[in-house]
């Protein structure tokens, strides 16, 4: 259970009074809430982080946000172990002969952070059995995990393997930070040492030599609050098994454009099938900069920037995502992404936050957060899919659709559409995009790193607790109020990320404006803050129209882009509800372009605010609606069950023109993003 101590709690009943206690019934105002363990910034001879990430539970969710996780957790997430057999109780990770490498520790990474964070008796119970498991069975070896001879492995090799355990150590990671659990710090070190002993003669293998960047982070971790520097040495051991990212961007075949299926496939079969993964990418974004907190090589922190670069060329999408279904897949919109990729993607650009600053990273994780997280979940959560696609029009099995590798069922919402990874790994997204709002910044600092209604609990400046409340609905909405309570008046640096999209953003404290608040950076208040103190900030939405693949359209406003709406008709096809699978046909036309001036999208565009509801990732409570002008383009058709090539903008179109109905992204489950331009 978590540890609050009696001296937190007077505080919080202080700060309460000094809040004027503003919540609501259902969410109180200060909840008794304060971080069991402190902030732990990287210690000599690592690289200087420009952020630390603060400890699990020192961000929580309030408002539609805290809304949003209970969704989860009345969804599959907060079920999945009851009915889904590979979560079940004869799992290798709780002793049993079942499923034994990466399901369990891959669903632990999301139930941890969701069920300390929604502060749920129930789900604590059901994570700590499975953490509990672990502490408890450490071998004297130092091993951890599974029985090798007892477990169930889908291949030999899996026996023996780093992979699962990599995941392991990020859940007791996240388990230490909430619980203060002092057998963790320990078994972690001890652990590693195995790692050490063991390194050569069975080195990182598959999936682990791709992903070793999760081992450094657990490193990374412990060195900082050990000091033993024969961690240090396992990573540079690992370093040298692993796969070389920072080679594979600066070395990118050119051209690489995806005229078709067979020429991805031709240059997956030429490279390494895993490192043209999506999954693996995603993972990728941070792991040069994970590994330059111990190489201090410049190229190291830099590699990033070349790898989005790449990336974004190549296989950007309008969602924030790169493609991938699998396998890397261009720019299309009707290609996929998997929902893996989805949270792996949000939790590289967190860490990305954290050890290099760039705000730009913020904005990566909100466009992501906002658009491709939501979108690619029922709006009960009870279901996902595999691929998202940014124009989705048909959810269905279909034998011939175009994806580089995946399966028929790739794009159905459902318990475990294709392959069961993604049923298994979702879980982390929400959860630790609310963790990793607020870090700690240099001198004492704060920064407010991502955006969403929360309540962050940290010591800033002379190690004064202090509680920021931050009450709005964005990414809904353009305002953000923060209410600043330290325990008592204390000078410290308040960071904010200014989104490089809020030209005009305004900041203003106790109802001064501030001065020089500048797009794409971060705004510095230091000061003396006192307890009431009131930040306004407002990040002007204008609304964009970006060029996107063959000359299309999308129409982005702040962090959240715009899809037109499509009826949807969902049809059981397996499955027993709430968790059965469905196909989602379209119940309205939807091949579309858009009538507008590019330049000046809000000349024709009208821009509605609804109430942000119980629900505002569905699209019955889409918070926000435009209305366009447009026409359809009979040309553009149904092809192998996907829209159809993007017919090149401007379209000529001889059909009258209408009203179209856009929402949020992450509100709809059919929908076209990218649209062509009519005239
Ligand atoms: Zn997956």
């Amino acid at each position: 259970m978590k540890t609050i101590n009696a001296r937190h709690v007077l505080i919080a009943a202080a700060l309460l009074a000094a809040a004027g206690c503003s919540g609501t019934p259902e969410e109180p105002a200060l909840p008794p809430v304060a971080p069991a363990t402190g902030v732990h910034w990287n210690q000599e001879p690592l690289a200087k982080n420009a952020f630390a990430p603060l400890p699990l539970g020192a961000v929580k969710p309030r408002g539609w946000l805290k809304r949003q996780l209970r969704i989860q957790a009345d969804g599959l997430t907060g079920h999945l172990d009851e009915f889904w057999p590979d979560l079940g109780p004869d799992n290798g990770w709780l002793g049993g002969a079942g499923e034994s490498w990466e399901r369990g520790p891959y669903y632990l990474d999301g139930l941890v952070p969701l069920a300390y964070l929604l502060e749920d008796e129930a789900l604590i119970a059901k994570a700590e059995k499975w953490v509990r498991w672990t502490l408890e069975n450490q071998r004297e070896s130092g091993a951890i995990g599974p029985d090798r001879e007892k477990g169930s492995f889908a291949a030999d090799w899996q026996k023996q393997d780093w992979w699962p355990n990599m995941i392991m150590l990020k859940v007791l990671m996240q388990y230490q930070e909430v619980t203060g659990d002092e057998r963790v710090v320990p078994l972690i070190q001890r652990y590693l040492h195995y790692h050490l002993k063991h390194a050569e003669e069975a080195p990182l293998v598959a999936w682990a030599k791709m992903r070793w960047a999760e081992e450094i982070l657990a490193i990374v971790w412990t060195y900082n609050r050990t000091g033993d520097e024969d961690l240090l040495d396992l990573a540079r051991i690992l370093h040298q098994q692993s796969y070389d990212w920072k080679h594979q961007f600066e070395n990118f075949p050119e051209p690489y454009t995806r005229k078709h299926d067979k020429l991805t496939r031709e240059l997956t079969k030429n490279w390494s099938h895993l490192a043209t993964h999506v999954v693996n990418n995603a993972m990728a974004l941070k792991t040069s900069a994970v590994w330059w907190q111990i190489s201090k090589e410049q190229p190291d922190r830099d590699a990033i920037h070349t790898m989005l670069e790449v990336l974004d060329k190549h296989h950007g999408m309008a969602n924030g995502l790169h493609s991938g279904d699998e396998h890397y897949a261009g720019r299309d919109p009707s290609q996929g992404a998997e929902l893996c990729s989805v949270v792996e993607a949000m939790f590289s650009y967190e860490m990305l936050t954290a050890i290099g600053g760039e705000p730009e990273f913020g904005d990566r994780l909100e466009r992501v957060t906002f658009n491709a997280l939501p979108a690619t979940f029922k709006p009960d959560m009870w279901a996902h899919q595999y691929d998202q696609q940014v124009n989705q029009v048909l959810c269905s099995i279909d034998e011939n659709r175009n994806w580089t590798t995946n399966g028929p069922d790739s794009n159905i919402f459902g318990l475990e559409p294709n392959f069961g990874c993604c049923t298994a790994n979702m879980h982390q997204g929400w959860p630790k995009y609310v963790t990793h709002m607020w870090m700690a910044a240099p001198d004492g600092g704060l920064a407010a790193t991502a955006y969403g209604p929360s309540r962050v609990d940290a010591r800033a400046g002379d190690g004064v607790l202090t509680a920021i409340v931050q009450e709005t609905e964005y990414p809904f909405r353009d305002s953000i109020r923060m209410e600043v309570h330290p325990e008592r008046a204390a000078t410290f640096p308040l960071l904010l990320r200014i989104p490089a999209w809020a030209e005009r953003a305004a900041v203003s404290v106790n109802g001064v404006d501030q001065a020089a608040v500048e797009a794409g950076g971060y705004f510095r208040i230091e000061r003396e803050w006192r307890a009431g103190d009131v930040v306004d900030i407002r990040f002007p939405m204008a609304l964009a129209a970006e060029r996107d693949y063959r000359d299309s359209v999308v129409l982005r406003r702040g962090p959240m882009i715009y899809s037109l709406k499509v009826g949807e008709d969902w049809r059981k096809i397996a499955g027993e509800e709430p968790h059965a699978d469905w196909e989602v046909h379209p119940a309205t036309p939807w091949n579309y372009g858009l009538s507008l001036d590019p330049s000046r999208p809000e000349a024709s565009v009208t821009v509605e605010e609804r109430p942000v509801g119980a629900m505002p990732f569905s699209p019955g409570g889409a918070p926000v609606v435009l209305t366009a002008k447009g026409k359809r383009v009979p040309e553009w058709k149904l092809v192998n069950s996907s829209a159809g090539p993007l017919p090149p903008s401007p379209v000529r179109s001889a059909e009258p023109e209408e009203d179209l109905t856009l929402i949020p992204y992450g509100s709809t489950n059919l929908r076209v993003t990218a649209m062509p331009l009519v005239e």
